[in-house]
């Protein structure tokens, strides 16, 4: 049973799950959003990370789902779990944790701290003006799909890492400290019908949006955006599954519909951030279960699974 399936099963009590964040109404004009992630030592991190490192990524990856949903940060908790007390350790971990927070003005209120194997658990919560939240479930036929930024980067590294290479100091800052893409989450309510952030790579991620939206989409690999280093690998080995699949991106994957292109190009230009078109939503096939074309790609890949 894969973690999506065991979700189902086990814990979707028709309470509407499926989003980067949970939205609970505060008042009648705002919503709360708000998201929780582990990471694991040899799971989401070399046991070689350094603290700043380890911290940054944590508190980061719930920034990017909250910057999914369009949300301004507000405040996290922090549930600590520590082999041990190293002093010297943790003064560099709260350090680092401390600039990410000032940086994205988010504050820390409460946590937990116990003894085990080490695991950081960070629940972030923003703020939103009710019912403007970007959700999963917008897409529609002939929308462009767009994705921040370049794709893979941190997926190399994992592996260059995993087969005792070392990556470049651009791959490994791609993999320890994805930048959470905030300010384009808020700039694209009003704007974007559907908006996901890529941590289990495009393919999933992108199906995720598909199925909650009841549409299809055609992707192309060409225009994928690629950094130098990625796209070198790629002519060397053709591992798209890598781009594809590889997961930690944290990047943004969102729609448009042609009525609001020009507004999105004015975000762009604004912020500053590349934004690559890589395809359209599609009508779902009647027939086809399989939702998703991906023009090029002559294989099926496989995300990465907890189970
Ligand atoms: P993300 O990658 O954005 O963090 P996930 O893929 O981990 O999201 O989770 C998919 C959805 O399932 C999310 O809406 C999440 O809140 C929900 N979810 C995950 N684990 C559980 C759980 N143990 N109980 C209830 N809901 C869960
Ligand atoms: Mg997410």
């Amino acid at each position: 049973m894969n973690e999506f399936d065991l979700i189902k099963k086990y814990f979707d009590w028709g309470q509407d799950i499926g989003d980067d964040c949970a939205l609970v109404s505060v008042n009648r004009y705002q919503q709360l959003a708000t998201t929780v992630d582990t990471l694991i030592e040899g799971v989401h991190f070399p046991a070689d990370t350094t603290p700043q490192d380890i911290a940054y990524k944590a508190l980061a990856v719930n920034l990017s789902d909250l910057a999914a949903m369009g949300a301004t940060p507000l405040y996290f908790t922090l549930a600590l779990t520590l082999p041990s007390v190293n002093e010297p350790w943790l003064e560099k971990f709260s350090q680092s944790l401390r600039v990410l927070a000032q940086q994205c003005s988010i504050h820390l209120i409460g946590g937990d701290t116990t003894k085990g194997a080490l695991s950081i658990t960070i629940n972030a919560t923003g703020i939103l003006t009710k019912n403007q939240a970007l959700l999963r479930s917008g897409a529609q036929a002939g929308d462009s799909i767009f994705v921040s930024n370049t794709l893979g980067d941190a997926a190399l590294a994992w592996q260059q890492l995993q087969n005792q290479q070392n990556p470049s100091t651009a791959l490994l800052e791609n993999f320890n400290r994805p930048e959470p893409r905030i300010k384009l989450g808020q700039s694209l309510l009003g704007i974007a019908n559907s908006c996901i952030d890529i941590s289990d790579g495009l393919q999933q991620d992108l199906s995720h949006i598909l199925t909650c939206s009841k549409v299809g989409a055609s992707i192309d690999l060409d225009v994928l955006p690629l950094s130098a280093e990625v796209a070198k690998h790629i002519a060397n080995t053709s591992d798209w599954c890598m781009v594809l699949a590889g997961g930690d991106d944290y990047e943004l994957c969102f729609t448009v519909s042609e009525a609001h292109i020009n507004k999105l190009k004015t975000v762009q230009e604004e912020l500053g951030v590349m934004l690559t078109k890589i395809g359209v939503i599609t009508l779902r096939s009647p027939v086809s279960q399989f939702r998703l074309t991906i023009e090029g790609l002559d294989k099926t890949c496989k995300s990465y699974q907890h189970f």
